[in-house]
């Protein structure tokens, strides 16, 4: 059973895999922020709201991720109600196999067609068409995924989605999943300006002071760029470069991380690339990275 925590006098959240909020928009009715990771944390929803007494009158994702938006299809259809995240991100959402094949490069495989399926043409709306009711703003936190969006609250509560790794993340898997290096950079920065009481990333360490952890991420992409530099230093194959990453990182090569890490690491060379940092070339007709920083 789902456990509500109370964060402000209208805002309230559940510390599941990936934290789900609540916004009570009256006595009766709510929104909820993400829903959790599979049509059973839907259903968990439903419970918890039925208990409460409340009535669920619109979805926002902050970003269309299977891990956060799995309850969606299960409570629009029990509620009938919309779900909302923005344009670039529903592209995802809206096709099963679109973001798996952009991760992957091309038409993926079986088995991960089916890890990274997205819920499909469901109905997803645009947050850009809509009119957020009194007391809910968002603003863009691009980088993790290309539309992502912070979720501010009356109650000066703050959703930020995946805008950041947490601690544990920082010290054990510092090779997150993103979509665009320079835009990760940007939102890190403007993390650290967001005014607010509490801030909830998606993925825990809860806090009122942001800046420590946007800073920390900051210097973790750093590392993550040097990292890659010395790697490159002799010129090197893109597939021994993620080799690489796997043994740094200590994660074991398998095709849905070469999906996840490939991508990511595509992301950081073009990053660098554009930096002036490596430069890409090839030999025997083979894509090779050398370090010109
Ligand atoms: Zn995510």
């Amino acid at each position: 059973m789902f456990e509500l925590t109370k964060a402000g006098e209208r805002t309230y959240y559940i510390d599941h895999s990936t934290i789900i909020g609540i916004y009570k928009l009256t006595d009766k009715e709510v929104c909820l922020i993400d829903t959790g990771r599979s049509r059973r944390d839907g259903e968990q929803l439903e419970a918890l709201l039925k208990e409460q007494g409340w009535e669920l009158s619109f979805i926002l994702n902050t970003h269309t991720h299977i891990d956060h938006l799995g309850g969606n299809e299960y409570l629009m259809k029990t509620y009938g109600c919309p779900a909302y995240a923005t344009n670039i991100d529903n592209a995802f959402a809206n096709y099963k196999h679109l973001e798996v094949s952009y991760m992957y490069g091309g038409f993926p495989n079986q088995m991960l067609r089916n890890i990274f399926r997205h819920p499909g043409p469901v109905g997803f709306r645009d947050i850009e068409d809509f009119q957020l009711p009194q007391g809910l703003e968002y603003i863009r936190l691009p980088g993790h995924s290309f539309g992502m969006i912070g979720i501010k609250t009356s109650d000066n509560v703050w959703f930020l989605g995946d805008s950041v790794l947490n601690q544990k993340s920082l010290e054990k898997y510092q090779f997150g999943y993103l979509v665009d290096v320079a835009g990760y950079l940007e939102t890190l920065e403007l993390l650290k300006t967001l005014e607010g009481g509490l801030f909830l990333p998606s993925h825990g360490d809860i806090t009122a002071d942001i800046r420590p952890l946007a800073e920390g991420n900051q210097k973790n992409i750093e590392k993550n760029i040097c990292g890659i530099l010395e790697d490159c230093r002799e010129g090197i194959h893109f597939d021994a470069l993620l080799k690489r990453i796997f043994d740094r990182y200590g994660i074991r090569g398998d095709m849905p991380q070469y999906a996840l890490s490939g991508s990511t690491l595509r992301c950081y060379l073009s990053y660098m690339e554009d930096q002036g940092l490596v430069a890409a070339y090839f030999e025997d007709n083979m894509l090779k990275w050398k370090n010109v920083g």
